[in-house]
């Protein structure tokens, strides 16, 4: 996964120390050397990530992050503050301008590409939910409350704390009292497994552990199912790199070192967090999207497209296990005089009762689609057509024989029905099949309507 990256520091030497190391790891760098030339640049080239000095003359890294988290053009780049190891303070005043990690001089090769992995990870969610966010409004989907997605997402979260020591616990409970509910597991070799119990957000492990390996427990949370998507944040003994590099590999999604620095946790936490809630709302989207591009908003029926691509696979194992497909063609008897007579809105009323009783009549294995207009398809996998014939009659009857209430003081009105049968036939394609039924159809009606005609008989 690369990104572009701008590195901003006033002293030339250490841009060109950061821009180093990273391209070899394949990032795109970007640099500026001073607060006014990085968000020129910002403005100009959109880069992922941002790595800023604090320290720097004029324009310090503060004012410049506050300039970015405060335009919504910019807001959601995330920023990584360069400070001097002896500046505790500056993680505060970092945390208060908006910066999302930290970064302590001289960078640590392992640090360096943790965080600015972990933060392109939670980019590329965002700028995915910003794409579909846009795509969904282009097609009109705006009002849907599923589609409102906000770049500073609540962190509020289910955090699972897996250690065994009881005075890291309580003060990881202080730590992050405020951005969610947490569970502890005091260790033990089923924690990962105890940990498939619940959806959590975040699981943050010690890798020191005396009775309980560390890494064996996130190796675990890595490959079961309900776990694997579910971010992990390890915390090792300082110098421990072997170990850490070794828990990186595995998947683990950012680390943080003993003695835990409390600002520096919780900008972590909340990263995962974001990236945890980023992630589960694409995977809603994704859904919602899929259920938009499949359904008919009137009658939440299936749509053509999706009864055409459909319908193609049912063919071929109908084609295969010689069983017969058949179809039903439906077109409601003089709609356009409904809609004419008594306005649109009466004439979806008739769409959506329609489709309910088509659907009270067909099977479970049936696909029911509004195919256009009026015009509905029933497809009917291991149908002969005899049993399509009467099943589309019953729903004829049903129609013509049962008034439709659609909210007129004059009362209920009088609707029919036309119905084709086709049944399928070796190679045939669906446009084939559903010609044929057309033709059925068209019978249909030029022999008085409310009727069921099947294709290739004579007309009845
Ligand atoms: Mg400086």
């Amino acid at each position: 996964m690369t990104a572009r990256v701008l590195v901003v520091d006033d002293v030339p030497p250490n841009v060109k120390l950061l821009e180093a190391k990273l391209t070899s790891e394949y990032f795109d760098v970007l640099t500026a050397f001073s607060g006014p030339e990085a968000l020129d640049v910002i403005s100009r080239e959109h880069p992922d990530i941002i790595l800023l000095d604090v320290m720097m003359p004029g324009m310090d890294g503060f004012e410049v992050c506050r300039r970015i988290k405060g335009d919504p053009a910019t807001a959601h780049i995330p920023v990584v503050m360069v400070t001097a190891l002896d500046q505790p303070s500056d993680r505060v005043a970092g945390l208060e301008a908006g910066a999302d990690d930290f970064l302590t001089k001289p960078v640590q090769d392992l640090a360096l590409f943790a965080r600015v992995r972990s933060l392109v990870r939670l980019k590329v969610m965002m700028d995915e939910l910003r794409n579909r966010e846009a795509t969904g409004a282009n097609l009109g989907w705006e009002n849907e409350e599923e589609a409102i997605i906000e770049i500073d997402v609540p962190v509020d979260g289910s955090i699972l704390v897996v250690d065994e020591q009881e005075r890291v616990m309580e003060r990881i409970a202080k730590a992050l009292d405020d951005v969610g509910d947490l569970t502890f597991i005091a260790g033990g070799d089923d924690a990962a497994e105890r940990a498939r119990e619940k959806n959590f957000d975040l699981i943050i492990v010690s890798l020191t552990m005396r009775n309980t390996d560390g890494l064996r427990v996130c190796s675990k949370l890595r490959s079961f199912e309900e776990t694997r998507h579910v971010p992990i944040l390890v915390m090792v003994d300082d110098g421990n790199t072997k170990l850490l590099v070794r828990a990186l590999e595995m998947g683990v999604n950012d680390y943080v070192v003993r003695p835990v620095d409390r600002l520096e946790f919780l900008a972590r936490v909340k990263t995962q967090l974001k990236r945890k809630r980023y992630a589960d709302k694409l995977w809603e989207n994704f859904h919602l999207s899929m259920q938009l591009a499949t359904t008919d908003a009137v009658t939440g029926l299936y749509n053509r497209h999706y009864l055409t691509s459909h319908m193609e696979t049912r063919l071929q194992i109908a084609h295969s296990s010689g069983k017969p497909l058949s179809v039903l063609m439906m077109d409601i008897d003089h709609f356009k005089a409904v809609n004419d007579t008594y306005g649109h809105a009466v004439g979806d009323i008739v769409l959506k009762e329609f489709a309910n009783r088509m659907g009270k009549n067909i099977r479970g294995v049936d696909l029911a689609a509004r195919y256009g207009g009026e015009e509905f398809v029933v497809m009917m996998p291991e149908t002969p057509t005899d049993w399509a014939y009467m099943i589309g009659d019953r729903l004829r009857q049903e129609v013509c024989e049962n008034k439709f209430e659609v909210g007129l003081k004059s009362g209920p009105i009088e609707i029919s029905v036309s119905i084709g049968v086709a049944t399928s036939e070796p190679g045939q394609s669906p446009s084939q099949l559903l010609e044929e039924a057309d033709k059925a159809l068209y019978a249909a009606k030029a022999g008085g309507r409310n009727k069921v005609v099947i294709a290739g008989s004579a007309m009845n």
